[in-house]
C-alpha cells in the first residue's frame, strides 16, 4: 500500500537526480547511477603525499589529508554541495557521507581514527540553515565506518563574514582564533579526522586543527567531499 502511495507521488513529483536532473530509477537515490559513476574521484585516500597533504604542508602536523571528489566550476560535485548547502537537502550529505565512508574503508588510515569531528558552524548560521552540512557528511561516514562522531567539543565562537573577495592572508586572518574546545579532555590521546564540506584554501580546517591539536596526545586527519580541482 505505502509503494503505491509513493509510486503515485512520484507521478506528480518524480525525484531528479541532483546533478543532471533527470528522472531517478527505482532504487536510485539523490544521484543516478551514470552520474555516480563518472563523478571526479580523487582516490586521494589511498596516496601519501597526495597534492592536498602538499596543500598543508608545513602549516599544521598531520596523519592524512584526502577529499573525494574534485571541484570544478559547473560540476557535478558543485551541483552536489550547492543541494546540500542551499537546497535544504541534508539527506544528500548523508548519502555522499557514505560513499566517502565506504571508499574509506579502503584506505590505510582509517582503523586509527578514533572519532569523526565535523568543521562548526556558528550557531547563528546553523539556526539559518537548519543543520551542519559538515555533520550531516559525518553521519553518513559514522554509518559507513562505525566511527563516532563528535560535534560538541569543537564549537566556533565567531561567525566570521562571507570569505569570497578576501586574498589567502585576509582569510587566514579572519578566521584566526574562531574556533575553541568545550572539554579539554575530550581529544586527548585521540585520533581525529576533521571532516568538511570542501577545502578550497584549507584556512578554516587548519584553523580547527590548530585548536583540537592543543589537547595533549591528539593527532589530525582531514576529509571533505570536494577539494578544488
Ligand atoms: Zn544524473
Amino acid at each position: 500500500m505505502r509503494n503505491i502511495f509513493r509510486d503515485f507521488l512520484n507521478l506528480f513529483f518524480p525525484d531528479l537526480c541532483v546533478v543532471c536532473k533527470e528522472r531517478l530509477s527505482e532504487g536510485e537515490q539523490h544521484i543516478c547511477s551514470n552520474c555516480l559513476l563518472l563523478l571526479p574521484k580523487t582516490n586521494f585516500h589511498l596516496q601519501p603525499d597526495n597534492r592536498l597533504e602538499g596543500l598543508f604542508a608545513g602549516r599544521v602536523p598531520f596523519r592524512h589529508i584526502a577529499a573525494f571528489a574534485y571541484f570544478v566550476k559547473g560540476g557535478s560535485v558543485q551541483s552536489i554541495i550547492h543541494e546540500l548547502k542551499y537546497n535544504h537537502n541534508p539527506r544528500i550529505g548523508n548519502f555522499m557521507g557514505e560513499l566517502c565512508g565506504e571508499a574509506l574503508k579502503d584506505s590505510p588510515f582509517i582503523s586509527t581514527v578514533d572519532v569523526l569531528v565535523p568543521v562548526p558552524l556558528h550557531p547563528k548560521r546553523e539556526k539559518g540553515r537548519g543543520y551542519n552540512q559538515s555533520l550531516e557528511v559525518c553521519k553518513g561516514i559514522s554509518l559507513a565506518t562505525g566511527i563516532p562522531i563528535d560535534s560538541e567539543t569543537l564549537i566556533r565562537k565567531i561567525n566570521n563574514p562571507s570569505q569570497t573577495k578576501n586574498s589567502r592572508f585576509d582569510r587566514w586572518k579572519n578566521v584566526e582564533n574562531i574556533f575553541s574546545i568545550t572539554n579539554e579532555k575530550a581529544f586527548e590521546n585521540k585520533h581525529i579526522l576533521l571532516i568538511d564540506d570542501v577545502i578550497t584554501t584549507g584556512s578554516t580546517l587548519e584553523s580547527c586543527a590548530k585548536e583540537i591539536l592543543k589537547s595533549e596526545g591528539s593527532a589530525i586527519s582531514i576529509f571533505a567531499v570536494g577539494t578544488a580541482g
